[in-house]
């Protein structure tokens, strides 16, 4: 059933959006545009990026129904930010805080998930977000590259579970959109990182940044990584990642699918390793790493898509040879 509620425009302004309803990726010209609460402000979105989790809840993951989209630049219609680019954290928090709120707000126990979880998202002219969750953008980072502070933040976020040292071999399984944020991330810390893949092409973006790359079809390595990051976005990512990490090493699981595992989970107490489950980051670092060039994103758009054509867009990124879609709104 459509998420109510959020629904009763007060302007009665209606907008374009792309709807994910009962497995049907549609565009509605006639949306209404959501109400805020009260803890929330209005931003009118600029472009939006279109993402694996995007896939996979068109698959059926986490059996979303609204608006779809959660990478996104904007501008705040209202509040602290008023006028200014922001992107947003996706973990919208209940506008009474509950306990976890204050420390770890992406575990509060109330909250909605923009474009993933009980929120409508960000593939619309208008998307509602709490205003705590606003970041503004500096001038020196374009719209293009603010798209990505999402994924970036995520990508991060492995920095802030696992102490990457100079001297760590780092697996990254998995050359796609993401695979390419966390290598430069992993990289920014420690030289050797390798990362597998199944495309030579996807592969080719890495070297310019003198990260090791491997294809898959090559690859007989065997416990050699100290912390290895599954992003393949597939099932079978997690059995290999487990496979060439080295004994007492750590593993960190950044993929989500749709579908159900079925994997030997020996190789975890026989080499008695981590696995560590790792979601969104801080969404200030990744900025900040664009704002300084230290990270490259740009190079992963592969097309540009307009809002009366999003569904389309899904379409494209789930196609080989394409990386980022952008969906160009405003
Ligand atoms: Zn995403
Ligand atoms: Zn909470």
């Amino acid at each position: 059933m459509f998420l109510t509620g959020q629904f009763i425009s007060v302007k009665g302004l209606e907008m374009r959006a792309l709807v994910l309803e009962q497995g049907q990726v549609q565009i509605w010209e006639d949306c209404p545009a959501p109400q805020p609460e009260k803890h929330e402000v209005l931003v009118k979105v600029l472009k939006a990026g279109v993402c694996e989790t995007d896939l996979q809840l068109a698959r059926g993951y986490m059996n979303f129904s609204g608006i779809l989209g959660h990478e996104f630049v904007g501008v705040a219609e209202s509040g602290r930010y008023a006028g200014q680019r922001v992107v947003a954290d996706i973990n919208c928090c209940a506008a009474e805080p509950c306990q976890a709120c204050p420390q770890n707000r992406h575990h509060c126990a109330r909250r909605s998930v923009l474009g993933i979880f009980n929120h409508h998202g960000a593939f619309a002219e208008f998307v509602a977000v709490p205003e705590d969750n606003l970041t503004p953008v500096p001038d020196c980072v374009s719209d293009d590259q603010a798209v990505f502070v999402e994924p970036l933040a995520a990508a991060f976020e492995i920095l802030e579970q696992v102490a990457i040292k100079p001297e760590h071999r780092v697996a990254v399984v998995g050359d796609g959109r993401l695979g390419y944020l966390i290598a430069q991330v992993c990289h920014m810390k420690c030289p050797e990182v390798t990362v597998i893949g199944k495309h030579s092409e996807k592969l080719q973006r890495f070297t310019q940044h003198q990260i090791k790359t491997q294809l898959l079809q090559d690859f007989s390595g065997q416990l050699e990584f100290d912390v290895t990051i599954d992003c393949t976005g597939s099932v079978g990512g997690l059995e290999l990642s487990l496979r060439i990490t080295r004994p007492r090493g750590r593993v960190v699981l950044k993929t989500t699918v749709a579908s159900r595992y079925e994997i030997d989970l020996s190789p975890i107490v026989i080499n008695e390793l981590q696995v560590i489950g790792s979601r969104c980051g801080p969404m200030p670092r990744a900025l900040a790493a664009l704002a300084d060039s230290r990270i490259e994103v740009e190079s992963l758009i592969t097309a540009r898509v307009p809002l009366e054509q999003a569904g389309q867009a899904i379409q494209l990124a789930s196609q080989p040879g394409h990386s980022k879609v952008l969906i160009e709104i405003a």
